[in-house]
């Protein structure tokens, strides 16, 4: 069973047709790229993904259509990092990922004791060790992006849907966080589904890439077959440089 599945799927928002028939299949374990320009479509495909939006056609997770998924279960299968995440004011590093695990008993101060044993171990995982008392807007851009992932796999996802999970880094700072994706990637089977604005750094990590303009896929394949001269001269204004 492929981890996520989309078949015909129609997005409105106010008039405009935003997404126009995607077909999208991922298969569990890998990691796809959705690339394309500006406006065509990246960020409505990943929050229509993650249950946020209504849609026509059809969306399956994990073998499940998405409206079939209670609340709770597809909250903990499908971990989603925005591109610009809302950072509570003053709230603590372990707070904020603590509420990745336990969002409906944190808040009350209820958690486990298992339940912070596992943040504690996240943190460490991902080099975050000593940073638990720090306030979220204290951090760098590179680990701030470290702590969204903490939180994201606090969750203990299925599937990890990130929405440019590096456009606010510099690029020492973009491989190292890619590096970490793939590694938990090939650590815990997750699954990884990722918009990607940098063409070369999309085609390096991911298995497969996705080319969407106006809202439609117009390319996908392996890297060597999307990232052509002639389909990126097609579908991109700016001229962009094509590897080899
Ligand atoms: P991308 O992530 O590829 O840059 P988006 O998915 O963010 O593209 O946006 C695709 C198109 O949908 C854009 O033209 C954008 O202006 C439009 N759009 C996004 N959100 C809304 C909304 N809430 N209402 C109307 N149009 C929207
Ligand atoms: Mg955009
Ligand atoms: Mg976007």
């Amino acid at each position: 069973t492929p981890a996520i599945e989309v078949r015909d799927l129609h997005v409105t928002l106010g008039k405009a047709a935003i997404l126009r028939g995607v077909d999208l299949t991922v298969e569990a374990g890998s990691w796809v790229a959705v690339i394309g320009p500006n406006g065509a479509g990246k960020s409505t495909l990943l929050r229509a993904i993650g249950g946020l939006l209504p849609t026509g056609g059809a969306v399956s997770l994990m073998g499940t259509p998405l409206e079939r998924l209670r609340r709770r279960t597809r909250a903990r299968m499908v971990a989603t990092v925005a591109q610009t995440p809302v950072v509570p004011p003053g709230m603590s590093v372990f707070d904020y990922v603590l509420l990745g695990r336990t969002p409906f008993v944190s808040l009350l101060g209820r958690e486990s004791a298992a339940d912070l044993a596992a943040v504690t171990a996240l943190l460490d995982r991902l080099d975050l060790a000593g940073f638990g008392d720090r306030e979220l807007d204290t951090l760098s851009g590179g680990e701030r992006q470290r702590v969204f992932l903490a939180r994201a796999l606090a969750q203990e996802p299925s599937l990890l849907l990130l929405d440019e999970p590096t456009s606010a880094l510099d690029i020492g700072h973009q491989q190292e966080v890619l590096e970490l994706v793939d590694t938990l990637r090939r650590d815990q089977g997750l699954t990884v589904l990722a918009t990607m604005h940098d063409l070369s750094i999309a085609g390096g990590y991911a298995d497969r890439l996705v080319l969407l303009a106006d809202g439609a896929v117009v390319a996908a394949g392996t890297a060597r077959e999307v990232l052509t001269e002639e389909i990126l001269s097609r579908f991109y204004k700016a001229r962009v440089k094509v590897i080899d």
